[in-house]
């Protein structure tokens, strides 16, 4: 289980600035779990979005919203609103944020963060998708998080080693800011990657971030790189 925590509403209200009508999505398994996006909270964000003068277009809670399968049929059965909305917010953890931005062709907003919980990350598809970093960036990178699938944990875009879309890393798997550039380019939102996304707070996260040298040679987190480094 992954512990997804509601993002204030002032970001999540950024988030959706220029668009006005949107699609709620909750799930019943984690994010009711840790009331976080379950049918109660989803219905209080609805009602806090139109106090902000936005309509609802409609609104759905999947039980598993990670189960792709379930999702689907979901917004399947959902398909006028959906098409009514401007975007997506999905109140849930990073990995079913990412499992309805690869069913749909539109903006898909994350409503929540999704914090440590001490070692179990998401897999899926035999893929990590979400390592629980505590400040999720989902909104920047069109759905699909640079942090599980980087090797390199990029934030602000590629790294210039990626060759026909292959990882400099592992040519095996697929570059993830290659994915993240090409899915933006479809949705024209490339303009996103035009901000900086600022350093990241990893103190929020398990892994504490991927790891720097010290002077002295040793790698080590950026929680505990020497003064002097
Ligand atoms: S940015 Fe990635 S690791 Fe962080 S919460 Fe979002 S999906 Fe999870």
């Amino acid at each position: 289980m992954l512990i997804p925590q509601q993002k204030p509403l002032d970001e999540i209200l950024g988030y959706l600035e220029g668009e006005n009508r949107i699609f709620l999505l909750g799930c019943s398994g984690c994010a009711d779990g840790w009331e976080a996006g379950g049918e109660q909270q989803v219905l209080r964000l609805k009602q806090e979005l139109e106090e902000h003068g936005k309509i609802i277009t409609g609104l759905a809670v999947v039980d598993m919203l990670c189960n792709k399968a379930l999702t689907a049929l979901k917004l399947a059965a959902h398909k006028g609103e959906v098409r009514a909305a401007d975007s997506v917010l999905v109140l849930t953890d990073g990995a079913g944020v990412q499992t309805v931005a690869e069913l749909l062709t539109k903006t898909v907003h994350p409503g929540c963060n999704t914090l440590s919980s001490g070692g179990g990350h998401a897999e899926w598809k035999e893929a990590e998708r979400c390592v629980e970093c505590g400040d999720c960036v989902l909104e920047y990178t069109g759905g699909i998080c640079p942090i599980a699938r980087c090797a390199k944990h990029l934030l602000n875009g590629p790294c210039g080693g990626s060759q026909k879309g292959s990882c400099e890393v592992d040519p095996d798997i697929p570059c993830v800011w290659q994915q993240i550039i090409d899915r933006l380019t479809r949705l024209g939102e490339l303009d996103k990657l035009e901000r900086l996304v600022a350093p990241k707070n990893w103190s929020v996260s398990l892994s504490a971030g991927p790891p720097v040298k010290r002077v002295s040679g040793q790698w080590a987190p950026f929680g505990e790189i020497d003064e002097d480094g």
